[in-house]
């Protein structure tokens, strides 16, 4: 595997029973690279994304976050389920952040992204509240600190999700529909404290239905249905012109 490619999805199959909600799924994310996952509701994104960072097993195909295979370690031509601590460890490399804002309710945002790095990393609580305030600044909360989430708006809670999630340092950041559930006014702040990410060169693949953001800020663009991978492009290719009829029916239908 060339040494650019962060993540690496071959043939991915999750089934929930007799359902098959992954049907091999392939995807590969260069390092410091956007990629968009758009699709229908139902089409497997979640699920998808929820396989990356380990919250749910794959049933068959593998997935490598930075050359390292993830859950399984493999023993000749098979695979044994990494041990707890093992998968903690990887899980730490991918943030992820969720539609609905997911924040502890009883610390401040302050608290909130600090917890991680002090509770997992290690971190010197000093340089951690050091750190997290740096966070805060860079998504344009500096200011709210000391307040608890109940406090702050939805966009002001996913700013400080997505503060929460840079300050375990990882590798690479999963995004759930992260504007679904706002107010439309607030969406416009989560997409540019996004965006800043993006170019600050983090590795981000980000499930919305916001194709302005996949358009304007991503590198290529995944659309997903009934399970399956469909097509994977450019993002001007894949939104504009696409191969398939079924994407250029979802775009048509989501504008
Ligand atoms: P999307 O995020 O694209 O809307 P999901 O990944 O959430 O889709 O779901 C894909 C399919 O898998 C849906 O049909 C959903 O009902 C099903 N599914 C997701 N999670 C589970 C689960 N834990 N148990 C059973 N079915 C599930
Ligand atoms: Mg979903």
């Amino acid at each position: 595997m060339t040494t650019d490619i962060l993540v690496k999805a071959i043939d991915v199959t999750k089934n929930f029973g007799e359902f098959r909600a992954l049907d091999a799924v392939s995807l590969e994310v260069r390092k410091g690279e956007v990629t968009c996952i758009i699709g229908p509701s139902g089409s497997g994104k979640s699920t998808f994304l929820r396989c990356i960072n380990l919250l749910e097993r794959i049933d068959a195909g593998g997935i490598w976050v930075n050359g390292e295979l993830i859950g399984y370690r493999r023993d000749g031509n098979r695979l044994h389920e990494l041990a707890d601590a093992q998968i903690a460890r990887q899980r730490r490399g991918i943030g992820m952040v969720f539609q609905r804002f997911n924040l502890f309710p009883h610390q401040t945002a302050l608290e909130n992204i600090t917890e991680g790095p002090i509770q997992v990393l290690k971190d010197n609580p000093k340089v951690a509240r050091d750190h997290a305030m740096h966070l805060l600044e860079r998504v344009g909360l500096a200011d709210k600190a000391g307040n608890y989430p109940a406090e702050l708006s939805g966009g002001q809670q996913q700013r400080v999700a997505i503060a929460r999630a840079m300050g375990m340092r990882p590798n690479l950041i999963l995004f759930d529909e992260p504007t679904s559930a706002l107010d439309p006014e607030l969406v416009a702040e989560v997409l540019d404290v996004m965006n800043d990410l993006a170019t600050s060169g983090m590795t981000m693949i980000v499930v919305t239905h916001e194709l302005g953001f996949a358009r304007n800020v991503s590198n290529s663009v995944a659309f997903m249905d009934g399970g399956r991978l469909i097509e994977h492009g450019p993002a001007a290719k894949v939104l504009t012109q696409p191969d398939s009829p079924r994407t250029a029916e979802f775009i048509k239908a989501v504008h």
